[in-house]
């Protein structure tokens, strides 16, 4: 630290990413990264509708909106892009908490929560998961806090229903719920529908899961135009230009290629069944996934072991030190290839054991 940083930054711990390490022939299942690049088709797309460069990008991300609008039953007016879903949690922490109105999330979630409300000094309440780790709606009723929950949810991979998030929208009237549905194109509810019937309701997604676009930064907001005006002024208020020309032409070109994106889903969660099968075999337990990852323990070795042996061994996962889930470890699901990788190593992994 240097003797010029503020000393409202002192305690802030920042957020730790999931390695992107160099190590030759990795298998990388440890960010929830899309295993299938963006098509030829949205590539061409965006190789060809890139906005010339010299110029400031569409600040208001027209185009994007209008494909979105569509794909979503929603209007334009209903959405905000970001650069990442990251920036559009941020700005929500921004525009939605403070002193009077604090945050509550679950207590085993995405990890950024906590650090945007540090980082905004937002007070906040941690709610259990359930012994299952299970989201209970009921945990949620009455808060008077703005509510924030990743559905399905990281690392866990379970799920609520669409009907469970209006149970909780029902009994928060007057506080903003944003249901961050980074990975909902995996076999999650969308709660998209319910934002006509819900001024609280402000829901988060990304395409950088389903839609192969983790390193060009798309990410969305949909919710009651109230509430996206909101999030425009924060926006307005820290970064205009947001999202770049380049990553605004390949969002619509991907937009435009939504049967690949369909399939791509399709294929991850027939991974995703067949991985979990086969980990069931070899002894572990593995939590019903709504999302491209797994969250799985081994009844024989320790989570943390698990991760080391598997990164000697290039199979690079990711392993979370906190308590009540270090027996576990969240495995993203890839190709049939790799997967097929990751099980014949946690095999030989066993077999070395005593
Ligand atoms: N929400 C959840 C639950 C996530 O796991 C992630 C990815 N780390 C994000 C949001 C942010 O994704 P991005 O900024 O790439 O859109």
């Amino acid at each position: 630290m240097s003797r010029f940083f503020s000393d409202k930054y002192e305690t802030l711990v920042p957020y730790t990413p999931g390695e992107q390490p160099k190590i030759l022939n990795l298998t990388k299942l440890n960010t929830n990264e899309c295993p299938f690049p963006p098509s030829r088709k949205a590539l061409a797309f965006a190789a060809e509708h890139t906005r010339p460069l010299n110029l400031y990008s569409d600040i208001e991300g027209q185009d994007v909106r209008a494909a979105l609008a569509e794909l979503c039953g929603i209007g334009p007016e209903n959405l905000l892009l970001g650069n990442g879903s990251d920036e559009i949690l941020n700005f929500a922490f921004m525009a939605f908490c403070d002193e009077k109105k604090p945050a509550a999330f679950p207590d085993i979630s995405y990890g950024f929560y906590p650090v945007f409300a540090d980082l905004n000094r937002i007070p906040y309440t941690q709610i259990p998961l359930r012994p299952d780790f299970s989201i209970a709606p009921e945990d949620y009723f009455d808060l008077r806090r703005t509510i924030f929950i990743a559905n399905p949810n990281a690392p866990t991979g379970l799920a609520l229903t669409r009907e469970q998030v209006r149970e909780i929208l029902e009994r928060n009237r007057d506080s903003v719920v944003v249901i961050d549905e980074a990975y909902v194109d995996f076999g999650g509810e969308s709660c998209i529908p319910l934002i006509g019937a819900y001024d609280n309701l402000l829901v988060v997604q990304t395409f950088s899961k389903s839609r192969s676009m983790a390193g060009a930064r798309l990410g969305f907001a949909a919710g009651n135009a109230a509430l996206i005006a909101d999030l425009n002024t924060i926006k307005f208020s820290t970064n205009p230009y947001n999202v770049n020309s380049m990553t605004q032409a390949l969002g619509l070109g991907v937009l435009l290629d939504e049967e690949t994106t369909r399939a791509n889903c399709r294929t991850i969660m027939e991974n995703r069944a067949r991985t979990v099968e086969a980990l069931r075999a070899l002894g572990f337990t593995v939590l019903p996934s709504a999302a491209n990852f797994i969250f799985a323990k081994s009844d024989r070795i320790s989570g943390a072991e698990v991760y080391r042996r598997l990164r000697e061994r290039a199979v690079l996962i990711r392993h979370f030190d906190k308590e009540r889930i270090r027996d576990y470890n969240r495995i993203t699901i890839g190709t049939r290839e790799q997967m097929d990788i990751l099980l014949k190593n946690i095999r030989e992994i066993l077999e070395e054991l005593p």
